[in-house]
């Protein structure tokens, strides 16, 4: 026996191919990690226009974008809802991974959150602020856990990260004092130019079910495509074949200049607007497979 296994071991080096060592794999996308900075974000507080909570959280964003390697820079522009006075002022968190390459793509969402729960269906509740886990919460999550994977494993392009603000501050029916951070950015950025982008709105729900969005279909078909092939790609199965209709975000600004920027939501959740968007309502599987697929559809340049 023991001949015999000298003997093969001799033989060994000689047998086939030598085993060359595995090249590093690229850092994963962490749900856990997106779910736990979620609740870290929300229990800053609500982030509504005008309040201390919201100042906290752009800092709070930009301080994690920096450590993450990204350029960061803040864009401030004013804006006069229709029933006030005068203006006030707004600010986007605008943070460039590979600031220098010339190919490049935009992951956007909002990080304000609404300022009335006005769709709650107790009455008491509709003047206070959401705490907005969902909708201003987790879009800023995924992003903010794919930068921490873009410090270990940089992304194969340049990378634009928005964090819009405004995109909630109208009130019902009012459009014009809505999506106001991605209105204002390619109005003050007339040359700037991604060859595609996603906007996440919505993308927490425990029980994630991410259509093709119409104006995104009709606009951005390519990237439609690029995207749900990432996701299947990734196994993120709440990317489903079947579409929805055109909506209203931050995706329409860059579309209505030509820039193929498409929309991820689920906007059928119940506790949409109202008191109840908390993050016990989403969940690390979730926002694990919007991070995945974003995360495939970058890499698969
Ligand atoms: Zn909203």
């Amino acid at each position: 026996m023991k001949r015999l296994a000298l003997l093969l071991g001799l033989l060994a080096p000689g047998c086939g191919d030598a085993k060359k060592p595995e090249p590093p794999r690229p850092a994963a996308f962490d749900g856990e990690r997106a779910y736990g900075l979620l609740k870290e974000l929300c229990l800053i507080g609500p982030r509504n226009h005008g309040s201390v909570e919201k100042e906290k959280a752009e800092a709070w964003i930009a301080e994690r974008m920096k450590a993450c390697g990204a350029e960061v820079s803040v864009h401030e522009f004013r804006h006069t809802a229709k029933t006030a006075t005068g203006p006030s002022t707004f600010r986007n968190i605008v943070a460039k991974f590979r600031p220098g390459e010339a190919r490049r793509v935009l992951v956007g969402t909002h990080y304000d959150t609404r300022s009335w729960a006005d769709r709650d269906p107790d009455p008491a509740n509709r003047m206070i602020p959401i705490s907005g886990a969902n909708d201003g919460g987790s879009g800023v999550a995924v992003m903010v856990a794919l930068a921490e994977v873009f410090r270990s494993s940089p992304p194969p392009l340049g990378v634009d990260m928005i964090f819009f603000d405004g995109e909630d501050f109208g009130r019902e029916g009012v459009w014009e004092d809505y999506f106001l951070g991605s209105r204002a950015w390619v109005r003050d950025h007339p040359d700037y130019r991604v060859e595609w982008g996603v906007i996440l709105d919505m993308v927490g729900d425990a029980a994630l079910k991410i259509r093709r969005e119409g104006a995104s279909m009709k606009h951005a078909p390519a990237v439609v495509d690029r995207v749900w092939a990432a996701a299947r790609r990734a196994d993120a199965k709440a990317f489903v074949e079947e579409n929805q209709p055109e909506m209203m975000d931050d995706h329409r600004a860059f579309l209505e200049k030509g820039i193929p920027v498409i929309l991820l939501i689920d906007f059928e959740y119940p506790f949409f607007h109202t008191d109840e968007d908390t993050p016990d309502k989403c969940s690390a599987g979730s926002l694990g497979q919007v991070g995945r697929t974003v995360l495939e559809a970058v890499r698969g340049q």
